[in-house]
């Protein structure tokens, strides 16, 4: 804290009193604490600043719309968001919401900005200001902006000296005593915005957030605490629940929404809760064999993007139906199963670029125009995956349902026919780009289940099919799945 060079003045061993001592540091905390609150000041400023650029792009934006007449579908303002967006490296979502605000604090309350701008208030200041105040209005626009101005003065002051959720309270009780619109309008303006809304949390956790009327929310509150109660009420002394009052809540809470049932609206029985996890087949192997193995650390994905633990993700696929496993190949990353009915749009994709065309030996309708077939039944336990689904027109799926023609899959994708009469007919999908398969014997290749693999030059046959890997969740999908072209996505 001493000049440096009167430091080295100081003689070597010198010990000050304990007096002197206290009197350095006592100045250190003090110009310690105002770095920090000139740093604060600094940073208010420099929003400020920040507010009045926004204000600028937005206001010059409108401006081009006007110009262009193009005012309601805000092609100018749309295009300048999305240039700012990508200029700061942020959202267009974030960007609107900046605009917004600065518009709102520049040019409706430009004392609360000169208030940010001379750092003598923070940016959470202002903006409590600004919010309460949007809460006066009133029919005559002078008559409004006379009130606003007086709410400014009042609450302003307050701002420079006392903290935020303080504030708050203040500035909404003031607010309240000037503003021409009653509680009931209001409250039926804001109930219009009402909302659900997931955030990702990172750690393979999330927030549920849901706006709703405040009553309705803390009878959903007191009901959840009732029925986290009882649950723990009812455990007995060598219960090994271990779940606080706070984890059961958000239990009861989770397992509502899950298995509940809208009984005001019979349209949306049987809707269930759904969301599919993404993993490599290879790993639900190795769950099964409990021998671990080199995909232990890979996690599940939750709808093909967000990572959950593969433990979460297995044990809530093999004991809540709402969830779906979407099973991977290990190398390629294509879909080989799914544990429902419905094949996946990747899967239909997939299908429409092997099949090219209805399967059905000779029809040549394009596959756009084709559903996809459960090769043997899903009601015969077929499993919807890729090797069990095929492109069929509606013509030739009757044919196929109803008049004795017999159809299987074979490695490959190739549907092998066979005619009420006995004749055999084999559909092959048509070759396409690069392929994989077994490498021959003694050359190198990369081992899935004990087959080694390599890819295969484009017009190769694909080696023979490998013996595929056995596992009772897997059935024939790695097997006859590996021959096959790579995916188009
Ligand atoms: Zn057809």
């Amino acid at each position: 804290m001493i000049d440096e060079a009167l430091a080295t003045r100081i003689p070597e061993g010198w010990k000050p009193p304990v007096r002197v001592v206290e009197c350095v540091r006592m100045l250190e905390r003090f110009l310690v604490v105002r770095l920090v609150a000139d740093a604060e000041a600094d940073l208010a400023r420099a929003q400020a600043e920040q507010a009045r650029a926004y204000a600028l792009a937005a206001r010059t934006a409108v401006a081009e719309d006007e110009r262009e007449g193009t005012l309601e579908q805000e092609w100018a303002l749309r295009s300048w968001k999305a240039e700012i967006a990508a200029v700061t490296n942020t959202s267009r979502q974030a960007v609107a919401g900046i605009m917004g605000r600065s518009a709102v604090l520049t040019e409706d309350f430009p004392l609360v900005h000169g208030a940010l701008a001379a750092g003598e208030v923070s940016m959470v200041h202002a903006r409590i200001v600004c919010e309460a105040g949007t809460i006066i209005v009133h029919d005559d626009p002078a008559e409004q902006a006379a009130r606003r101005q007086l709410f400014v003065q009042v609450v302003l002051e307050k701002a420079r000296s006392t903290s935020p959720g303080r504030l708050k309270d203040f500035a909404i009780k003031q607010a309240e005593r000037l503003t021409a619109s009653s509680l009931e309008e209001r409250y039926e303006h804001a109930m219009a915005s009402r909302a659900v809304l997931v955030t990702s949390e990172g750690d393979g956790m999330g927030s549920l957030g849901g706006r709703h009327s405040l009553p309705v929310l803390t009878a959903i509150d007191g009901r959840l605490s009732e029925m986290a109660k009882a649950i723990i009420a009812a455990r007995g002394a060598d219960s090994d629940d271990p779940r606080t009052f706070h984890q059961v809540r958000a239990d009861v809470f989770a397992e509502l929404l899950l298995t509940g049932e809208l009984t005001t609206c019979p349209e949306v029985a049987g809707i269930t809760a759904k969301a599919s996890f993404t993993m490599p087949v290879l790993t639900m192997l190795d769950a099964q064999n409990g021998d671990g193995g080199a995909f232990d650390t890979t996690p599940a994905l939750l709808d093909g993007v967000t990572p959950i633990p593969m433990s979460v993700a297995k044990a809530l696929a093999a004991n809540v139906p709402a969830f779906e496993r979407i099973l991977t190949h290990p190398i390629t990353g294509t879909v080989v199963e799914v544990d429902r009915y419905r094949p996946t749009e990747a899967m239909r994709a997939w299908l429409r670029a092997r099949d090219v065309h209805c399967r059905f030996p000779g029809c040549r309708l394009p596959a756009e125009n084709c559903d996809l077939d459960h090769t043997i039944p899903a009601s015969e336990g077929g499993p919807t995956s890729l090797v069990n689904l095929a492109d069929l027109c509606r013509w030739n799926h009757t044919v196929k349902g109803s008049t004795g023609w017999e159809v299987s899959q074979l490695p490959g994708g190739v549907m092998e026919w066979t005619s009420p009469t006995g004749i055999v007919l084999n559909d092959v999908p048509e070759p396409r780009g690069v392929t994989f398969g077994p490498s021959p014997p003694g050359e190198p290749g990369v081992e899935i289940g004990g087959v080694a693999y390599r890819v295969q030059p484009q017009g190769a046959e694909p080696g023979p099919a490998p013996g595929g890997v056995p596992g009772p969740a897997l059935g024939p999908a790695l097997g006859p799945e590996a021959g096959l072209d790579p995916p188009p996505f």
